[in-house]
């Protein structure tokens, strides 16, 4: 048992934070909304009033945030965790952040004396719910070990990338192909249908051929053929715009910086930026197949 304080307990830090309750943890659970403190006690955390109140005798820290100010914010802010934490204390960040965010983090904490490691996720709020995320961790070997027990009782895959930052740097190369290949599997499809061939007929042809992808088999854009994909149920998310838009934004920033060039990843940027501007920032990601056909 560790006692661990959890900081935001939105969409997906709340079904983590259960989860870490469930697999015997003393947590102590903070968010600036008192209705999330609430839903996290009713789950069985200790409610915390403030962040130095989760953070006291904590010998790890779980934050799930939504960018990189409000990470080195909690962490090293006036009244930060860095000013409250004993001696010792793990910092495991888990929200989806820029890589050169994750990098100042693991730094600053390393400067006070603190292991930090990044361990953006994989999976959306029903794998949070269910505790089968995939978690790809950036930072010290020590940091690693430490956080691998911690994050089996979030998750069921979890990969060490490497040094700090590289979890971020594994999650945003991952969903910047994940976007292109979508894009490209929507292309496919309409082209097929356009020219008189069925979307079942292509998917059963393609699936197993050389154009087969996780965006196909496993998330088909076109309505039919996988069953609990969200073209099924008028792309209801699942994986929303915004939510891909997000990760594409990083993974252009990191390309800047890295100097890398990702002219697909740009192209996918765009057309999820228009979506976005548009008012379909809700829809699933694979609803760029309505714009594609030009249905939006
Ligand atoms: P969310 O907005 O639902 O939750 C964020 C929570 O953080 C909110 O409850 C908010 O009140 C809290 N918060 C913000 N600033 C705070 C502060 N200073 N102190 C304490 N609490 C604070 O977001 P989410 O959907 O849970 O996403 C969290 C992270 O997970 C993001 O980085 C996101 O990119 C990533 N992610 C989300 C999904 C998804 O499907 N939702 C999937 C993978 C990764």
């Amino acid at each position: 048992m560790t006692q661990i304080a959890f900081v935001g307990l939105g969409n997906m830090g709340s079904g983590m934070c259960a989860n870490l309750v469930k697999a015997g943890h003393e947590v102590h659970a903070f968010d600036l909304s008192a209705d999330a403190v609430a839903v996290a006690a009713s789950k069985g955390a200790t409610a915390a009033g403030s962040l130095a109140e989760a953070v006291s005798g904590a010998e790890v820290i779980v934050s799930m945030l939504p960018a990189g100010k409000h990470v080195l914010g909690v962490y090293f802010g006036e009244d930060g965790v860095a000013a409250h934490a004993g001696p010792g204390t793990l910092f495991l960040d888990c929200s989806t952040i820029a890589v050169e965010d994750a990098r100042e983090a693991g730094a600053k904490a390393a400067d006070a004396g603190f292991l930090m490691v990044d361990a953006p996720v994989s999976g959306g709020t029903a794998a949070a719910d269910a505790g089968t995320l995939t978690f790809m961790v950036g930072g010290p070997d020590e940091g690693f070990a430490r956080a691998k027990p911690v994050l089996e009782a979030m998750g069921k895959n979890i990969f060490h990338a490497g040094a700090s930052g590289n979890g971020q740097v594994a999650k945003i190369a991952n969903n910047m192909l994940l976007g292109i290949s979508m894009i490209g599997t929507c292309e496919a499809f309409n082209l097929a249908e356009k020219l008189g061939l069925d979307a079942q007929t292509f998917f059963d042809i393609s699936s197993t051929a050389s154009g087969q992808c996780w965006s196909m088999t496993s998330y088909c854009p076109a309505p039919g053929p996988v069953p609990t994909a969200p073209s099924n149920r008028d792309y209801q998310p699942g994986f929303a715009v915004a939510m891909m838009l997000k990760d594409l934004k990083l993974a252009m920033g990191a390309a800047g910086v890295a100097e890398a060039e990702t002219p697909l990843g740009k192209h996918a940027e765009e057309i999820y930026s228009r979506l976005d501007e548009d008012g379909f920032a809700g829809l699933d990601f694979s609803g760029v197949m309505k714009r594609i056909r030009g249905e939006i």
